[in-house]
């Protein structure tokens, strides 16, 4: 398809009440690549086309300006220094660096990794994979809230323990744990801690040294940069931090990972930060009112509902929410003009629900009945209202078919029917 062919397409997008559908709302998902981001990129994908690791002509040298100010760009987000950056593939493999080379590195002085249950799968699926390869690995299981307990971690830690890695934010619920402390904790005690820190690096303050933070990554599709491409933070002065590298090669990235640098997605990721940063706090202000405000939509209108998730300690564009009986397949398809994330997850061909969600003690079928609306920089009111509107109108048409919801309105215990099976 031409790229005329596919503007016009976009542009014949049915339009309702003043919003163009489908919605996208799941932007702990990925984020669209801002503009301005895409405007910065755009000269190294033609005329600045040197590798950054070119250090004998002007095509290189431009190319390494490119990536030296991404560099610092990152750093000034998170309050590190520029040399404290290594350039990865994302996130996933930034997680895999961190904890792989890690406990590689650190194998002598012991073999225990404490994390949490709620972890993403780039976490959990690394802490695995160690453990099949000898490795310790405590999974902490978190408080009814998402929150993972700091006096856990302290309990959990042995004279073994090398590495605790526990998120910033959770993509799914939108928790923020308790960083700092958990920072502190581990500096006592001579630990060293790594972040996921994907869903909040952007979207909330975070500064490694006040957080103590020794590794931290990043990537930039969930800042509204492009796919392919984030970072490590390596911390270097107290305690100075060292990786086994996970890919070798020519020696880039100070020796932790090697392979020639996308010069054009780094200074994506730079400049996606550098605008995240400046506003930052007018993006807090103007997310927490719209989630809010749909918050309010839904319990104004609705019975039977909950939120996922500690709200005090929390994402400014997360909503996470349960609709009790409702099946979640057929409220998923009764908003299919709009994009969000359901409770479950298509693990091969079975719908498993949300671990994420189990975790905090809910059963099958509310977290298959629940709902993540991640709210970003390109929503507007007009389209929360649209969302809000068509989700309450459809679980109030799905429960008018629900038995269920007819027996609880009517005063029936469910959990004393004795169920026969026909
Ligand atoms: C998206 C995400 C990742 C994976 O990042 P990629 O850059 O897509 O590999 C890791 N952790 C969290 C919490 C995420 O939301």
């Amino acid at each position: 398809m031409s790229l005329a062919t596919e503007i016009e397409l976009l542009e014949s997008t049915p339009v309702h009440k003043g919003v163009q559908l489908p919605i996208y709302m799941d932007n702990h998902a990925t984020t669209a690549l801002d503009p301005r981001v895409l405007e910065a990129m755009l000269p190294y994908m033609t005329k600045i086309y040197g590798n950054a690791a070119s250090r004998n002509h002007q095509f290189g040298w431009e190319a390494e300006q490119g990536v030296e100010l991404a560099r610092e760009q990152i750093a000034k987000l998170i309050g590190a220094t520029p040399k404290e950056i290594i350039f990865t593939s994302g996130a996933t493999e930034g997680n895999n660096l961190a904890i792989k080379g890690v406990a590689e590195m650190y194998r002598e002085k012991g073999n225990h990794i404490i994390t949490q249950v709620t972890e993403h799968k780039a976490v959990l699926d690394t802490c695995k994979r160690l453990e099949k390869n000898g490795y310790k690995v405590t999974y902490l299981p978190v408080q009814p809230d998402g929150l993972v307990s700091v006096a856990d971690i302290e309990a959990a830690m042995t004279t073994e323990t090398i590495l605790v890695t526990i998120m910033y934010a959770n993509n799914e619920i939108g928790v923020v744990n308790p960083i700092a402390e958990i920072g502190k904790l581990c500096h006592a005690k001579g630990v060293l801690f790594h972040t996921d820190g994907v869903q909040a690096v952007g979207k909330i303050p975070v500064n490694v040294q006040t957080d103590n933070i020794d590794l931290l990554s990043l990537t930039a599709h969930k800042i509204y940069g492009p796919k392919g491409v984030g970072a490590l933070y390596v911390r270097r002065r107290n305690p100075r931090v060292q990786l086994n590298a996970q890919i070798d090669g020519g020696g880039h990235e100070r020796g932790m990972r090697s392979g020639t640098l996308n010069v054009a997605g780094i200074v994506g990721l730079g400049k996606a930060c550098e605008i995240a940063g400046a506003e930052m706090e007018a993006e807090i202000a103007r997310l927490t009112g719209l989630r809010d405000y749909m918050r309010g939509k839904f319990e104004a209108a609705l019975d039977y509902i909950a939120v996922n998730g500690n709200m005090d300690h929390h994402l400014p564009g997360n909503l996470n929410m349960s609709f009790v009986y409702v099946e979640g397949e057929s409220l998923l398809m009764g908003i299919n003009d709009i994009a969000v994330s359901s409770g479950s997850a298509c693990t091969s061909a079975t719908l498993e629900p949300s671990y994420v969600l189990k975790a905090l003690g809910l059963g099958d079928d509310v977290a298959h009945s629940s709902i993540r609306f991640g709210l970003g920089r390109f929503n507007t009111k007009e389209e929360v209202d649209y969302v809000a509107d068509k989700l309450i109108d459809t679980v109030l048409k799905l429960r008018e078919l629900s038995p269920l919801y007819e027996m609880v309105k009517e005063g029936i215990d469910l959990t004393k029917i004795e169920w026969t099976a026909h």
